[in-house]
């Protein structure tokens, strides 16, 4: 392929537009920039994914033409009471498993503090920065509103000799939280409420994470997100579309900075994009700490949630949010995608490379009546339909098979054309075989179904195919079936949009998102797999035959004793029924 045919191939999108513009002109020399700046605060969901595709993906496209081009993890670790280490080795480990290599560019925005600070202490001195000492009612009421300006704190002119001997003693130690804040001089009128004279830095006596209780003092997110982004020589930071008002601040913060020699220009420049919003399900770190603390779910990694833990052990894959990432693009105004478009995309790779098994879920008895009893006639099941060199793999049929209780019907309703009384189907890879009877308990339920099966239609045989039957289904030997924990996955919210109002609820708040949550969206049964499904390894997906894509779960699945999960159906059910 030629560059210029590669170049074509690449998602166009007006960030990359951008960026092509910076890069021709070597406005940041040899380089792009990026970052993806996690708080370590929970674990990672769905819309996480955009962010690090987008992110990481443009650094290594960008390579090509600008070879110095990187991407950073930042851990933006600068509120120390919500964060913990867990989460930041789980981050590591979610970014690396879709596909991204963070070694050596790993960095913490606690790692800045000094530097943060003073550059604090360097906006003092330069009047740009001062110490107020009003409550937290005060700020409040002196801030203004939307339609209102603020009103100037009495503090505000205190001296910089002044201000920079407080900031020292609030660093020392000698005030408690909440006393003193430092805040940036800008203009308390501002149309942009952001721009009136916000808050640098905040007194907190509280441990931290990684710098322990070396300070009391930590900065505001505003501050501390444009300085980390210069000091990592950042050329693009792209963030969520909330922030779009906040850019003005980002700015203005630099060039301060970058007047008193404290950064070269260029400066890093903020770019926003719309955030991933998905149908049926929640994508915010506070609801989900909600669903696995109150035991909504089983864990970080319950394979319902959209989680990027979760998704794993759903049996999701990286390729699968790749092509999502690019298919829903990057735009700048928000939008709902449809829970559908996920899982199609999930379908559309598990299709190509998710090999074929056959497991029977629900199991019924298929005893072939003319079949001798201790005959093993072999059969040879492909492990892929479009890729043959996969190769096929041996399955003995039987006299006692196992077959879905639903390819089964005493009384067929019209249009049923599975096995039922007098009828003709195929076993798959295997026999035509007629229905002649069944079994039936006290209740009525059938706990057998009894077929002869014609020795002369065995599939690949010469003129097996000449008979045509409408059905063809999927069996396993009961003398080789081995029993399996199946958990059924579903949606884990009924609704699409889980918490908001709806006709009838009071207008003043939003429903409680977790009125929403469908009561059936696990479901636990024991089926029958094929022997090859009870040695398979943890967290191997394969698609059962006819059923859906399934993979092995990563904690309970072992030698012997098989568990899967259901990734996703082989069609969406839920476009027909509505939800
Ligand atoms: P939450 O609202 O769930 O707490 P957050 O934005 O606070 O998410 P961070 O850990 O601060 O989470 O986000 C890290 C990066 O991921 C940010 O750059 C943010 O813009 C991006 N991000 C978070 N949520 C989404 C989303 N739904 N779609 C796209 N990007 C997102
Ligand atoms: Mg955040």
């Amino acid at each position: 392929m030629t560059d210029s045919a590669a170049d074509a191939l690449l998602p166009v999108n007006f960030i990359r537009a951008r960026i092509d513009e910076d890069c021709a002109a070597h406005t940041y020399g040899q380089k792009v920039a990026t970052r993806f700046p996690p708080e370590p605060n929970g674990f990672l969901h769905f819309g996480h994914a955009k962010s690090i595709f987008l992110n990481f993906g443009i650094a290594a496209d960008y390579r090509a033409a600008c070879p110095e081009s990187y991407c950073n993890l930042r851990l933006d670790d600068t509120n120390p009471t919500k964060e913990e280490t867990e989460f930041v080795d789980a981050i590591r480990a979610d970014v690396a498993w879709l596909g991204f290599d963070t070694a050596g560019r790993e960095f913490y925005a606690s790692d800045y503090f000094e530097r943060l600070y003073h550059c604090a202490e360097r906006l003092i001195e330069a009047g740009f920065a001062y110490v107020d000492s009003q409550d937290a009612d005060a700020l409040r009421a002196t801030r203004g509103t939307l339609t209102e300006p603020g009103t100037d704190s009495p503090f505000r002119s205190r001296s910089v000799a002044e201000n920079l001997d407080l900031f020292r003693r609030m660093r020392a130690g000698e005030f408690p939280d909440g006393a003193h804040i430092l805040r940036a001089k800008i203009d308390m009128s501002a149309g942009n409420i952001n721009l009136r004279d916000p808050a640098i830095y905040r007194i907190r006596h509280a441990h931290h994470h990684r710098t322990g209780d070396a300070w009391c003092l930590y900065p505001m997110y505003d501050y501390a997100h444009c300085v980390s982004d210069a000091l990592e020589g950042i050329s693009h930071s792209l963030c969520t579309l909330e922030f779009a008002d906040h850019r003005p601040l980002y700015d203005w913060f630099l060039d301060r900075l970058a007047d008193l020699g404290e950064f070269t220009r260029p400066l890093p420049q903020q770019i926003e994009f719309s955030r991933l919003n998905l149908t049926y399900v929640v994508l915010s770190k506070r609801k989900l700490i909600q669903l696995v603390s109150e035991g909504y779910v089983d864990g970080w990694d319950d394979p319902r949630l959209p989680t990027l833990q979760g998704a794993r052990r759903r049996g999701y894959t990286p390729a699968g949010f790749k092509l999502f990432t690019d298919r829903i693009g990057i735009s700048k105004s928000d939008s709902l995608i449809d829970f559908s478009v996920l899982e199609d995309c999930m379908r559309e790779v598990l299709n190509e490379t998710a090999e074929r098994r056959v497991a029977v879920l629900d199991p019924i008895k298929l005893v072939l009546t003319n079949f001798p009893a201790d005959q093993r006639e072999p059969c040879f099941a492909p492990n892929h339909p479009h890729h043959s060199e996969l190769g096929k793999r041996e399955i003995a049929l039987t006299r006692e098979l196992w077959i879905e209780r639903d390819d089964f019907m005493a009384e067929p309703v019209k249009g049923f054309f599975r096995l039922t009384p007098g009828k003709e189907v195929r076993l798959r890879y295997g026999f035509i075989i007629q229905c002649t009877g069944f079994t039936a308990d006290a209740n009525g339920r059938v706990i057998e179904v009894q077929a002869t099966y014609d020795p002369d239609t065995k599939s690949g045989t010469p003129g097996s195919e000449s008979r045509k039957v409408k059905g063809n289904i999927h069996w396993l030997s009961v003398a080789d079936a081995v029993p399996a924990e199946i958990r059924l996955y579903d949606r884990l919210f009924a609704v699409p949009a889980p918490g908001a109002r709806r006709e009838g609820d009071a207008p003043e708040r939003d429903r409680d998102f977790l009125a929403d949550i469908n009561p059936e969206s696990r479901h636990i049964q024991t089926g029958m797999v094929e022997p090859a499904l009870a040695q398979c390894a943890p967290e191997t997906r394969c698609q059962f035959e006819r059923l859906g894509y399934f993979v092995a779960d990563a904690r309970d699945h072992q030698t012997g004793k098989p568990v899967f999960n259901r990734t996703v159906s082989l069609r969406d059910s839920w476009q027909k029924t509505g939800g």
